[in-house]
């Protein structure tokens, strides 16, 4: 196991921002933590990497408990914070070669140079960090979080503020990593789980509300509500369509056109055409709407 949290609360003052809260990332999994903003994601990966103590509870990396054996977690964990703190005044190599010296690693030369080449660094590589585009600050992020070859890699948000060009371009690097390392990463926007997590938690208000693989929170959803819009010759009487197995809900949109709402994960659409041909109406379109995972996200945090 790659990180084990167990029962972790956090308080600021009187306020929980983390109310009791278990889970686990396998090794190798591309782990996404996905919420709200103020859900409590930065405070779970700032405890995670060692930043700030829980208020109750324990975390594991690698196995190895947090407190004490804080030094050699952090040599475990690479992490870009949210607010990625850069020395803007640095040129990219000198804080690159800062950070390695920190990590007390051996030739230091050797792998920022590694590090330039593999996140994409090499045509920035001679300016300082403050005359980057928000993109390659971010990349600079990326190389001090992996300069010292870690096990795991923490990510806080890292495409927020990017364009989508940058967002495409940083989306890919973590793919390519995650071939290789344990991710977890945070993030408000609901597209980046599903194009890069293996895994997905769900938190808000400091709990979590669902944790599964990315293909599960969808069709679990998708059992749980389908959505289907019908356009019939005439209007039925709406109790006649509530009588129909697994509707649950029916709402008239214009003359003849209803959007019916039924919990299964079967098509109901061959129900509500037979249901058609029994009342001696005809079905002139049926369209069925699968609910996307940002209409779960939205579900599961309003
Ligand atoms: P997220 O990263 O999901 O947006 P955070 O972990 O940053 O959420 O914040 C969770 C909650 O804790 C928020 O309500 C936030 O205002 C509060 N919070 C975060 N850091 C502090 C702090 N240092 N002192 C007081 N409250 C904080
Ligand atoms: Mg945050």
């Amino acid at each position: 196991m790659a990180i084990e949290v167990k029962n972790v609360t956090k308080l600021y003052g009187a306020q929980k921002a983390l109310n009791n809260i278990s889970f686990e990332v396998n090794s190798g999994e591309v782990f996404g933590f996905l919420g709200p903003n103020g859900a409590g994601k930065s405070t779970m990966m700032k405890i995670i990497t060692g930043y700030i103590p829980p208020t109750e509870g324990e975390v594991l990396v690698e196995g190895l408990d947090l407190v004490e054996h804080s030094m050699e977690v952090k040599k475990l964990i690479g992490y870009l914070p949210e607010h990625n703190p850069l020395y803007l005044d640095m040129y990219v190599k000198e804080y690159l070669d800062f950070v390695a010296g920190i990590y007390k690693l051996d030739n230091r030369k050797q792998k920022v140079a590694d590090m330039i080449e593999r996140t994409g660094l090499g045509v920035e590589q001679k300016k300082r960090i403050g005359e980057l585009s928000k993109g390659y600050r971010q990349r600079v992020g990326l190389a001090q979080a992996l300069i010292h070859d870690p096990k795991v890699l923490i990510l806080d948000e890292p495409t927020s503020g990017l364009d989508p060009n940058q967002i495409v371009e940083i989306r890919n690097l973590i793919t390519e990593l995650g071939k290789e390392k344990t991710i977890m990463l945070s993030t408000h926007i609901m597209q980046e789980v599903e194009a890069i997590c293996d895994r997905i938690i769900i938190i808000n208000n400091g709990e979590i509300v669902a944790n599964d693989k990315t293909e599960n929170i969808h069709s679990k959803e998708k059992v749980e509500k389908q959505v289907v819009l019908v356009e019939f010759n005439s209007d039925p009487a709406s109790n006649d369509l509530l009588a129909i197995e697994f509707v649950s809900n029916v709402k008239k949109a214009k003359d003849n056109i209803w959007v019916i709402e039924a919990s299964t994960d079967k098509d109901i659409r061959e129900a509500i055409f037979q249901f058609a041909v029994a009342k001696g109406l005809s079905v002139l379109s049926m369209q069925r709407k699968e609910k996307s995972l940002e209409d779960v996200f939205q579900e599961l945090t309003k």
